[in-house]
């Protein structure tokens, strides 16, 4: 099934509700039976039934439907935010006295559950730089248990290749979760190339319009039933019928909107690429990106978000820079309708953020859904105020 037949009928039962062409919000946190021998026999299918909103509610299944098929896996959990996702993927797979192998620089939350909370449970995690499969072979020890992908990250965009590290994993009989927001299941399948578990930060692409937190999880059946009976059931960190609508409905458009992203990004980077106070761009397709070739193997497009350094001389440039920007929200987060910047040198004083390794000339920009010229021209005269 194509991806915007998916997106349009997949997992709608319009006949169970009125011929409603819009799946209706099911508010309701309980489903009752018929009978106790009914109640009986659907509990026994916790995960295809309504019974209790904190597992099945019908709004959320159609969701679910369609993001499995989307990413091209047999089912999926849809969670109250992507780190609960990526947190729920991860301590279904180890134990303590596993080790996990990370890749550098993860999202900062993704960073923490690793690098410091999962020590508590006596689970080792080695960091390395993914770029190259020789680093994950070196790093497998009699323990391993996880190999753990972000591709591209968010921030500079290095790239896992993901047909050779889901070869070495399954060859070592080690599971691989990779987080796949950058790209969208639109771009990017990585269960294509045999990866385990993919997980999205929904509030970014999928829901779109900057107005829901939400994540997902895409996996085996086996690997969803596991994954819903133990910590989907027992951490709770559910997507309400509401927000679970929101993003059915951001998702009707998740192709055209990120395709626009792209296309406008591709133009802004053109005009930046030969700016002179324009240092490095950091964006996957950008024929001086180092895993290009990569790049154009295993995705489809890049949608709106790259990061600059620029020819500052001190922070405060930076600022002046950013500060002058007129159609750019300083703020986290992308994948919505509105162009957005987030400059490195904002972190360097935080508690949760300040270990970061990035340039303090380091500013990443998502692309919205401006016009490309009124972009540029922002750009432009932003780079004549510094
Ligand atoms: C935002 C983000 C997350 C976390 O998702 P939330 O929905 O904010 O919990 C995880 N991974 C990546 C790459 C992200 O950008």
């Amino acid at each position: 099934m194509d991806n915007q037949n998916i997106i349009n009928h997949l997992g709608e039962n319009r006949a169970d509700y009125e011929n409603s062409v819009v799946p209706p919000i099911y508010q309701s946190s309980i489903f009752c039976f018929d009978s106790v021998d009914d109640l009986r026999q659907n509990l026994k299918r916790e995960l295809e039934v309504p019974f209790y909103t904190r597992g099945v509610n019908p709004t959320v299944t159609t969701l679910r439907r369609k993001i499995a098929a989307l990413e091209k896996t047999e089912d999926a959990l849809i969670f109250g935010s992507g780190s609960g996702a990526i947190a729920a993927a991860v301590m279904n797979s180890v134990q303590a006295g596993d080790h996990v192998v990370c890749v550098q620089k993860p999202y900062s939350w993704t960073g923490k559950l690793l690098g410091n909370y999962l020590s508590k449970y006596k689970v080792e995690v080695s960091f390395i730089d993914g770029k190259s499969i020789d680093n994950f072979e070196n790093a497998i020890q009699p323990n391993t248990k996880l190999f753990y992908l972000e591709t591209p990250n968010s921030v500079t965009f290095e790239l896992q290749d993901l047909r050779a590290v889901a070869e070495l994993a399954k060859k070592k009989g080690i599971r691989t979760i990779c987080d796949n927001s950058y790209s969208s299941p639109i771009y990017q399948n990585p269960s294509e190339y045999g990866i385990d578990i993919v997980c999205h930060s929904a509030s970014k692409y999928i829901g779109g319009h900057s107005d829901v937190v939400a994540g997902i999880l895409c996996a085996s059946s086996e690997v969803v039933n596991s994954i819903f009976a133990n910590e989907f059931m027992t951490i709770g960190s559910i997507i309400s019928p509401n927000d679970a609508w929101l993003l059915l409905r951001g998702l009707r458009t998740l192709p055209m909107r990120i395709k626009q992203s792209h296309e406008t990004t591709v133009k802004v980077i053109d005009w930046l690429s030969s700016h002179p106070k324009v240092e490095k761009i950091n964006y996957p397709f950008l024929e001086s990106f180092p895993q290009l070739e990569l790049a154009k193997k295993q995705m489809r497009g890049c949608g709106g978000l790259f990061s600059m350094e620029i020819n500052a001389n001190s922070i405060e440039e930076i600022e002046t820079f950013c500060n002058s920007l007129n159609h750019f929200l300083i703020a986290c987060s992308w994948g919505g309708y509105e162009s957005l910047l987030f400059p490195t040198c904002a972190l360097f004083d935080s508690a949760n953020y300040n270990q970061t390794a990035l340039s303090w000339k380091l500013i990443r920009f998502y692309i919205g859904f401006e016009d490309h010229q009124i972009i540029i021209d922002d750009f432009s005269q932003a780079f004549n105020k510094i």
